[in-house]
């Protein structure tokens, strides 16, 4: 039976990054990924400008596109466009993103095993084995980082307080001077779905065009996804400018080269990311930014606290893994249970807030510096002055106002 110090499952971006940051320390790691890279995986990969300054090394070489222009619509009406002048976004697509990472991390060492799914494990007082489809493996530490399937997560009893997300995101192609004309801008249509949103990203000869919000809203996903389809089809990218290039109607037309839904699990409370010799990171420990659902960057964080967590208890400098779930709770958890509460604030008054980024420069400056990393959720009470003691109270009831309209959407659906 071989033997490393930590197994990782899963080999997207938390994978990846503890590996690599494992394998840099010396630390023996063997990570087994069930799908043979490069492999697609649905994602709108739109790395917000935070996310650079948290991986250690350059991943220019795989950005597709840099995104400076944000255009706004909040029901398909109402549309604005806002510009900043230092980049916001960069997408690109996850086969390239994930197989760039991943690569790393075997250039530093790690072992790593495609095709290879872990299926089950068992800890003990010197280790934890760990079942796979090609065998049994022993390490000191497992790590699960093997996305919203979280096999090792569920195994290991760790996945309460978790709100389902579920989104739908299709890869769509359209005529080059649409997506060369969109090049730099995302488009978002907000306050429309109860908890979600519909987005484009646009990418190097394509767009990336989704909806998500809530699971149990599930039912009215693929109707708004139609409907947001539509409107970019006969409205958004329907310019006169584009039209006078001479693009014929059919060009222009959207083509689905795929469509496909998958969940994204939400953590909305703190709570423990380790049992004795597992952790979970990234998805797998339901990280992802309930406003926007985000979590890309949050695997990375979580990956690269999961490796020091290990790294200290191998030297032994801690006794046991509770430091990962302290970690966890007191940075991530924080920003994203502040995250959670915005989200009830603009579910209660979501035209106001769209009022606000197109009217107010702080208010377009604050969306701004949050995808840069540059001013945090928890900046946002903040922000009130000598108001912040009505912060609290206004999120409380924003969340029950917030609870009564999704379930209300649940019941009847779209206006109309
Ligand atoms: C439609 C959609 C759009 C999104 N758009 C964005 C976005 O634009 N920006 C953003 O930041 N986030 C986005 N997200 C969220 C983002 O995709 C995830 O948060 C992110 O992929 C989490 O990374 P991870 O490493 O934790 O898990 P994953 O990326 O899911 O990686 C898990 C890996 O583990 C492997 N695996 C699974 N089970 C096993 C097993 N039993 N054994 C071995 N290997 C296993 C999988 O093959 C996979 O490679 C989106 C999510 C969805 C659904």
């Amino acid at each position: 039976m071989t033997h490393s110090d930590v197994i990782i499952a899963g080999g997207g971006p938390s994978g990846s990054l503890a590996a690599y940051e494992l394998a840099r320390q010396g630390i023996s790691v063997t990570l087994f990924e069930k799908a043979i890279f490069p492999r697609y995986k649905v994602c709108g990969a739109g790395l917000t400008h935070k996310i650079l300054k948290e991986i250690p090394f350059n991943i220019e070489a795989i950005l597709e596109t840099e995104i400076h222009t944000f255009t706004f619509s909040s029901g398909f009406k109402e549309v604005f466009t806002r510009y900043n002048a230092d980049p916001l976004i960069y997408c690109t697509m996850r086969e390239k993103l994930d197989a760039f990472l991943l690569a790393k991390a075997e250039e530093a060492g790690a072992k790593v095993f495609f095709g290879t799914r872990v299926t089950d494990f068992t800890q003990n007082k010197d280790g934890v084995e760990v079942n796979t489809a090609n065998g049994l493996f022993r390490s000191r530490l497992l790590i699960g980082a093997d996305g919203a399937s979280a096999t090792v997560a569920r195994r290991a009893d760790l996945r309460d307080n978790i709100m389902p997300g579920l989104a739908w995101e299709a890869e769509i192609q359209t005529d080059p001077l649409v997506v060369k004309a969109f090049s730099q801008t995302v488009f978002l249509d907000w306050g429309t779905f109860p908890g979600g949103y519909g987005w484009v990203f646009p990418k190097k000869e394509h767009f990336s065009i989704g909806v998500g919000g809530p699971a149990h809203l599930s039912r009215w996903m693929l109707p708004y996804y139609r409907q947001f389809l539509g409107y970019l089809e006969f409205h958004l990218f329907d310019r006169p400018d584009l039209q006078a290039t001479g693009i014929q109607r059919e060009e222009q037309r959207l083509k689905t080269l795929s469509l496909k839904a998958w969940p994204i699990p939400v953590r909305i409370k703190k709570s423990r990311f380790h049992d004795r010799r597992v952790l979970i990171a990234g998805d797998a420990g339901g990280l992802t930014d309930p406003l926007t659902g985000e979590g890309i960057y949050y695997a990375v964080r979580s990956g690269k606290l999961a490796a020091e967590a290990c790294s200290c208890y191998l030297q032994a400098k801690q006794q046991s893994l509770q430091s990962y779930s302290d970690a966890v709770n007191d940075t991530l958890m924080n920003e994203l249970s502040e995250a959670n509460r915005i989200k009830y604030i603009f579910n209660t008054v979501p035209a106001k807030i769209h009022g606000f980024v197109r009217d107010s420069e702080r208010g377009w400056r604050a969306f701004g510096k949050v995808l840069r990393g540059e001013r945090w959720y928890g900046d946002v009470g903040k922000g009130l002055g000598t108001w912040r003691f009505l912060w609290n109270p206004l999120c409380t009831l924003a969340r029950f106002v917030s609870w009564f309209k999704e379930r209300s959407f649940q019941k009847h659906g779209f206006p109309g």
